[in-house]
């Protein structure tokens, strides 16, 4: 069946449906609404995505969101803690650890969680540089802010033991962190709280 917009309108709804909770008629009101911009801002939107895969880079220290291949915002900022490290699943998830204001240290983004059934197993996880770290006495600290899921758990036993030789002290963020609780989704408050009750890692079992 032939579609009912123009060939070009309906290749941009397609690719605006696959973005995460967009469905059809979200994606043909974006589109129309993008349609009614003028020129020069659909160039410039056209302009900014075309440029993405080049110019917004993976941070080569901890794998963050960084521009034209240099290192991010964070590991920029002298002011930062550089002894102590949270590790998170996805970069998207730095935002929510930020908005709580309470934690001054760096970060290191794994790239996801131990989950077999979606073939991401514990060698596919960025650990390289953060075990580099540890192992060269920089990192004194290493919070383990995962999600609260079996994956999770199962991911942060694994990083638990890969860091035990380096004698770094392992934490997790603890107090208040509902169970099956994914980090991306969690109150800044309840973060913040988590943050400061963080635990050893010997406690999660
Ligand atoms: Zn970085």
């Amino acid at each position: 069946m032939a579609g009912k917009y123009p060939e070009n309108f309906e290749q941009l709804i397609d690719m605006l449906k696959t973005l995460p909770g967009v469905g059809k008629r979200s994606a043909e009101r974006m589109a129309f609404s993008i349609y009614k911009w003028d020129a020069e801002k659909t160039r410039k939107l056209g302009k900014i995505i075309a440029e993405l895969p080049e110019r917004v880079t993976k941070c080569p220290e901890c794998a963050n969101l960084a521009m034209d291949g240099n290192k991010c915002s964070i590991c920029l900022d002298s002011k930062r803690d550089t002894s102590l490290v949270c590790v998170i699943e996805e970069a998207s998830q730095i935002q929510n650890i930020e908005n709580s204001g309470f934690f001054r240290g760096r970060y290191h983004i794994l790239g996801g969680k131990i989950t077999p059934l979606k073939g991401q197993e514990a060698h596919s996880l960025n650990t390289e540089i953060l075990l580099k770290k540890a192992k060269e006495g920089e990192v004194k600290e290493v919070v383990l802010a995962l999600s609260y899921d079996m994956e999770g758990q199962a991911t942060a036993i694994y990083i638990a033991g890969i860091l035990r030789e380096t004698g770094v002290k392992v934490t997790r963020l603890a107090q208040g962190m509902p169970a099956g609780s994914d980090i991306s989704y969690v109150d800044s408050a309840t973060l913040a709280a988590a943050m400061s009750g963080r635990t050893g890692i010997g406690n999660i079992d």
